[in-house]
Parts: C-alpha cells; sequence; structure tokens
C-alpha cells in the first residue's frame, strides 16, 4: 500500500454524514447559482464558489475571501464540501495510479490515472459495480450496488487533481483528458454523470475540451438518444462484436437495443453536435477465438460504413477465473490490418498499469452486490475444476476473485 493523499486527514469521515447540509462538491455551475439563490444570496457566488472548489483546490469556506465573513459562516450551517474517502492508493511501474475509493457501506470503486507524453488521461468510475454484466468485464462480476453521486463522479477528479498537484500550478503530471471508463455505465446514472461532466468542461472549473471528456457506453440506447441534448462530449461505444448474434453473448444490453439500434442512435448523437467532424470511438475488445477471426474484422468493416468512426482495439485484460483469453498478436495484427485497409483509423490500446490490475476491465473495487450476482459468480468459481486444481485454498482464492 503506497501513501494516501493529505486530504483524508482534515475532511470529514464517510459516515459523518450531515443529511441536513447539501454537499455542494457536484453541484453544476447552474446548480450552484440555484443553491445561492434560494439561501438569498446572489448567483454568482456559485461562480465564485465553484472556482474555489474545482480551480483552486479549495474546500475549505474560510479560505474563501471573496466572501463575507457572515456568508462564510452561513454556509458553515447549510452547506458542506465533502470528499470520497481515498482508503488505498497504488502507483504502478509505469506511471500508472489507482485509488480505491470508499462509498460508505455500498463498497469501494477504483478510479486510474494514466500518463502518456505530455498527456494524462484520468479513468474515472460512474456506479458501485455495474448492472450490465458484460460476460468480459470483471466490474460486472462483482454486480451491483448503487450510483454515485454527482459529488463522487466529480469527487474522483478533485482526488486526482490533487494528488498530482495540479490545483493553481503548472504540474508535470496533469489530468488533460476523462473517460468515463472505469466501473459502471454511466448512461445509467444519467443526472450525475452529465453535472459531473459538465464540471469537467466548465471553463470556471477543470476546464478540459469536449475533445477530451468521453462518455463510454455498453449502448443504453433511450439515455443516448436524450444525450446530446443536455452535454457535448466524445462518444465511445463498447461494440465488441460485429454481429447481434454474438454481440448478445458478450454484452446482454444487446437482447434490448440491438446493434442498427445503437449505431442509429449514436449517429444522431453526432449529428446533433454543432461541429460536424466529429467522430465516435468504437471500443473492440479482442478475445482469442471468440470475435478476432478476419471474417469478424471483414463484417465490423462492412457493419461501420455510415458511421462516422475511429476504431479503438483493446487486447482483452484477464481477471481471475474469467473463460477468455487476450488475442494473440497474430490476430490482433491481421484484424488491425483488414481494418486500416478498409480505410478505418485503427488504434490499439496498449495495457497500462497490469501490475496495479488496473487496465481495462480489471477494475472491481470492493462492491457489496445487492443483486447477489456477485456471490453467485463467486460460489460457481470457487466450484470450477479450475480452482481445485490450484494449489492455494479456497479462501485464499475467495479474497483474490474479490480484489481481483
Ligand atoms: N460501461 C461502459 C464503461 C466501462 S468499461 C462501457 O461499457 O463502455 C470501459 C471499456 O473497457 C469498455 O469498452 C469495456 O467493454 C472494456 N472492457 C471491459 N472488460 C474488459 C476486459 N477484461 N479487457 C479489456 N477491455 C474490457
Amino acid at each position: 500500500m503506497n501513501k494516501v493523499p493529505d486530504i483524508n486527514e482534515d475532511k470529514m469521515a464517510a459516515d459523518e454524514v450531515s443529511p441536513n447540509k447539501a454537499n455542494l462538491l457536484g453541484l453544476s455551475a447552474a446548480q450552484l447559482g440555484d443553491f445561492f439563490e434560494s439561501a438569498g444570496e446572489k448567483r454568482f457566488r456559485g461562480t465564485q464558489v465553484l472556482k474555489w472548489i474545482h480551480q483552486r483546490g479549495v474546500i475549505d469556506f474560510d479560505q474563501m475571501t471573496d466572501l463575507s465573513r457572515s456568508l462564510r459562516e452561513k454556509l458553515h450551517q447549510i452547506a458542506e464540501i465533502r470528499l470520497p474517502e481515498v482508503v488505498r492508493q497504488d502507483d504502478a511501474e509505469d506511471g500508472v495510479i489507482k485509488w480505491l475509493i470508499e462509498t460508505g457501506s455500498s463498497g469501494c470503486i477504483e478510479m486510474v490515472y494514466i500518463p502518456e507524453g505530455d498527456r494524462g488521461t484520468l479513468c474515472v468510475s460512474s456506479q458501485v459495480g455495474c448492472a450490465l454484466d458484460c460476460s468480459f468485464c470483471a466490474t460486472g462480476k462483482q454486480g451491483f450496488n448503487r450510483d454515485l453521486t454527482a459529488a463522487e463522479v466529480i469527487g474522483q477528479m478533485w482526488i486526482a487533481v490533487n494528488t498530482l498537484g495540479g490545483f493553481g500550478a503548472q504540474s508535470e503530471r496533469r489530468v488533460t483528458n476523462t473517460v468515463m471508463m472505469g466501473m459502471g455505465e454511466p448512461l445509467l446514472n444519467f443526472d450525475n454523470v452529465v453535472a459531473a461532466m459538465s464540471l469537467m468542461l466548465d471553463d470556471n472549473g477543470y476546464g478540459l475540451s469536449k475533445r477530451r471528456v468521453t462518455l463510454s457506453t455498453a449502448g443504453m440506447v433511450p439515455m443516448l438518444d436524450r444525450l446530446a441534448d443536455v452535454i457535448d462530449v466524445s462518444l465511445a461505444v463498447s461494440l465488441h462484436a460485429p454481429n447481434d448474434e454474438l454481440r448478445d453473448q458478450l454484452v446482454p444490453i444487446n437482447k434490448k437495443y440491438p446493434i442498427a439500434m445503437l449505431l442509429a442512435s449514436a449517429n444522431n448523437y453526432l449529428e446533433k453536435l454543432p461541429d460536424k467532424r466529429r467522430k465516435i470511438t468504437i471500443e473492440y475488445t479482442l478475445m482469442d477465438q471468440v470475435n478476432d477471426r478476419p471474417q469478424h474484422a471483414k463484417e465490423l468493416a462492412d457493419l461501420l460504413r455510415d458511421t462516422p468512426c475511429k476504431i479503438n482495439l483493446i487486447p482483452f485484460n484477464p481477471f481471475p477465473n474469467t473463460e477468455y483469453r487476450r488475442v494473440s498478436n497474430n490476430s490482433l495484427y491481421r484484424f488491425k490490418e483488414i481494418l486500416i485497409n478498409a480505410g478505418y483509423t485503427v488504434t490499439v490500446r496498449t495495457t497500462r498499469g497490469d501490475d496495479i490490475a488496473a487496465a481495462c476491465g480489471q477494475l472491481a473495487g470492493a462492491v457489496n452486490d445487492r443483486t447477489r450476482r456477485g456471490e453467485r459468480y463467486r460460489d460457481k468459481a470457487l466450484k470450477s475444476e479450475k480452482l481445485l486444481e490450484k494449489s492455494t485454498s479456497s479462501e485464499e482464492q475467495l479474497v483474490r476473485i474479490i480484489h481481483a
């Protein structure tokens, strides 16, 4: 275990929640304006407080020197700025950092910082666990507990920037990009995720460009249909298969919202944005012998013909007791070549932070599952022959599965 940032020392413990006080951390500019108005104050106080929290990293009302003493006292009575609690920080050899964050009795979530040249990407979680149960994702195997609050979503950004020394100063390690690709399905926590992303974009907040804030979805079509009406961010679609038969097995939500519907909705999203040159990122996790055949690549090339997109290939990242294997280098190369020859821009996501299990699909936190899926999975895993063959005790295995 590595160092835990100082911020935990002077902030409230997670169980010291004050039900009567509004947590200002997760409020967007408009919501902060409403808050101050309803407290009988001027709306612009909201902008001042937003800047203190998200631009300067100040979470103590007493340090907000452009607010009068009486207003600061009033804020102490009616409001608070409460961050989620970091319980663990792991630093990988390649500069990747993973944080385990407490969410009270519902369990823990994880977020990951990935530095790469002059770019620093923060992979943010949106839910404690995930309800969608994609067959190749460790988070899905943990089951689902609850949505994160907007404060818990943007709190991840605050914690990362603070740890990297990025408030106010030009730190070398900066968060330049965010991707909603941690635990959970962001579109199933629509309002909170939109509020948090709007703070990431806000010039008085983190000031990231809309091209550098990416929402990734497994295909929640009804919410995707609404997204462009409320925010303009980059969109990634987790496709993983070129036909419904295969996608039904990998991404079960496909049975409800099949590929044609999903691509139509994604295209509509692009059409509603003011900038007509925007593209979707199609994510395709490659698993050995499952979806990595040349035929799949050709089918994918045909399927995406009318969708402005680039394709991001993700070699499958294994986790304990998964039935899938990573794509071979040969198949990956062949798959990529077919798509490039068909005219697509293709990138391959390199695996980072694998010494601390921080790669895509490996984020599991420690979810107190309410669906019993995690329990069923653990039972099944414990019974499986694979486990019995191993020399380690069942208990040890169980601990490893839970902390995968
Ligand atoms: N629920 C959202 C965001 C979370 S996952 C979504 O589905 O898009 C971020 C990406 O990692 C998704 O494309 C997801 O399918 C992929 N992924 C999940 N498990 C993986 C694994 N074991 N190896 C590689 N990629 C994985």
